[in-house]
């Protein structure tokens, strides 16, 4: 199985969007998906057949089929199979970095998966990832969000590489 680690704000959303909207529709959920960066992530999900885990913030304000029912309103054709839990360091409670979260489920998902974790791809605007993810990150610039051309490169990563079953953690 494929697996789309995905963020939202800066991904789904992006600054331009924003700036050439009227402030009155910011109360819907769905206003805040540019159907430019929905149809780059389908794109991705129609030419991988990779499935979706949620990596944004929005986890912590939503529950997973809140987050289902908004992705099926918008038009996202994924299937979304979880999210990532949120992770704080004991001492401080500060967030740990979405590397260690992603890290984390992988090593408590992927062996109950179809097939095995065959390749990942992290899809976020901010970068706190671990080095061990680096060729699986795709760092997506906040101001256009997701773009086609992001989108080529990561079916082709993901089409491409299997990850050797003895570098799973
Ligand atoms: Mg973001």
């Amino acid at each position: 199985m494929r697996i789309t680690f995905i963020d939202i704000d800066g991904v789904l959303n992006n600054a331009e969007y924003y700036k050439n909207k009227s402030l009155h529709s910011h109360h819907k959920e769905t206003s805040h998906f540019d159907s430019n960066n929905v149809n780059a992530l389908n794109r991705i999900v129609e030419s991988t057949g990779a499935k979706i885990v949620i990596s944004s913030a929005w986890k912590l304000l939503k529950t997973l089929d809140e987050i289902k029912n908004l992705f099926n309103d918008i038009g996202i054709k994924a299937e979304i199979i979880g999210a990532t839990e949120s992770l704080h360091y004991k001492d401080t409670f500060e967030l740990a970095p979405r590397g260690l979260e992603i890290l984390k489920w992988i090593r408590d998902h992927h062996k109950s998966l179809e097939g095995g974790l065959e390749n990942y791809v992290i899809i976020d605007d901010e970068d706190d990832i671990l080095d061990i993810q680096e060729r699986h990150f795709f760092h997506i610039d906040d101001t256009i969000g997701l773009t086609d051309q992001n989108a080529d490169a990561i079916i082709e990563f993901l089409n491409s590489y299997t990850i050797p079953k003895q570098e799973l953690p």
